[in-house]
């Protein structure tokens, strides 16, 4: 979507993946097959290209630095690549811009997850440090009985634990930085989880102005603390207060900024490339109230039925292999008005 985004603005995209069958591969100028750690790769990719984007958080941060070692520029930059890739560093640069998140503790051992359950209390939720997403590499830790076994479940490998957060409602922004210090949000969204996956994104989601202007402010002070260029996804959880804690950021384009496509004239992936070529950032006030549900696994055989309600936008990824849970597409449905 990154890559028809900029072709309509006139650029081609080159595409350099590990996977021979990536779906960007399919609407791109043109691709390269390599590790994203594959130096020769990255060389003649930095050869064809003017700047640099990624729209998955597991690059390798060393990658980043090697591309803006042959004067390639980079959007967003190495820092928060890195931050945004450990939980714990993710946690410390939240508590140093003063903004709430769940109470946490470092795990290297089955024993760190006993003397933590003491102060953060059970149940509490243990994840990995690193690599985890939709709900993977993450487990609830019931008692300091279950410790020994939560270990296992997450691979034995670094982690953090997370006090629960007594959450009402989950709450993202899609906000976009550019080049000149610009900012540009998008009223956040409500979202609703199935078993640690996204399925259903709704706008505006049915907060209170205050709430959802403090989600816009929280999310304007992570990218400027970053000084960060490109689109970024900032999830939070809502208390029943309206208090909110960030629970996590994402470098890049953002699952639940998805329904952006139909409801605003300017949608989350055209500004991305307008924000990491030095464009001016486009409009976000939205057209429309919007539904964005998750197409997973074999919802996607759902399509012929989809594409015959003329009130449905359906978007279908090209991805091979419909595993369970696996996102392969997802349906926009416009619900009315948006409130100005
Ligand atoms: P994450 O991979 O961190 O986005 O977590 C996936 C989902 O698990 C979130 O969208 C929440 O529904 C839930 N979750 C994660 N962390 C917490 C937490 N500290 N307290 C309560 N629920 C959580």
């Amino acid at each position: 979507m990154l890559a028809l985004a900029a072709a309509r603005l006139g650029f081609d995209t080159c595409v350099l993946a590990p996977e021979a069958d990536s779906p960007a591969m399919r609407v791109a100028a043109s691709h390269i097959v390599a590790a994203y750690d594959d130096e020769a790769a990255l060389a003649a990719f930095a050869k064809r290209c003017h700047v640099a984007t990624f729209e998955f958080e597991n690059v390798p941060a060393t990658s980043i630095l090697h591309l803006q070692s042959m004067d390639l520029v980079v959007a967003p930059g190495p820092r928060a690549l890195s931050v945004a890739q450990d939980r714990i560093f993710e946690k410390t640069f939240f508590a140093e811009r003063g903004i709430a998140c769940a109470p946490f503790a470092a795990i290297e051992q089955a024993s760190d997850i006993v003397a933590a359950l003491a102060r953060l209390g059970a149940p509490s939720i243990l994840k990995t440090r690193r690599e985890g997403y939709d709900g993977k590499g993450q487990t609830v830790v019931m008692s300091a009985d279950d410790a020994g076994d939560a270990f296992e479940r997450v691979g034995r490998r670094p982690a953090i634990l997370e006090g629960m957060a007594p959450f009402v409602r989950e709450l993202s922004v899609i906000i976009a930085r550019g080049w000149s210090g610009e900012i540009a949000a998008y009223p956040p969204g409500w979202n609703q989880h199935e078993a640690g996956v996204l399925r259903r994104t709704v706008t505006p989601a049915p907060s209170s102005p205050e709430t959802l202007a403090k989600a816009v402010e929280i999310a304007r002070s992570l990218v400027e603390g970053l000084g960060y260029v490109g689109v970024m996804g900032v999830e939070l959880f809502e208390m029943a207060d309206g208090a909110l804690w960030v629970n996590e950021i994402a470098p890049r384009v953002h699952n639940t900024g998805h329904w952006t496509l139909d409801a605003c004239e300017v949608d989350q992936f055209e500004q991305h490339i307008r924000a990491i070529v030095g464009w001016p950032l486009g409009p976000t006030h939205p057209m429309a109230r919007a539904e964005m549900i998750n197409l997973l696994g074999e919802d996607a055989n759902e399509w012929a039925t989809i594409a015959a309600d003329s009130g449905a936008r359906l978007w279908l990824y090209g991805k091979s292999g419909a595993a369970p849970g696996r996102k392969m597409g997802h349906v926009n449905r416009l619900t009315g008005p948006f409130p100005s």
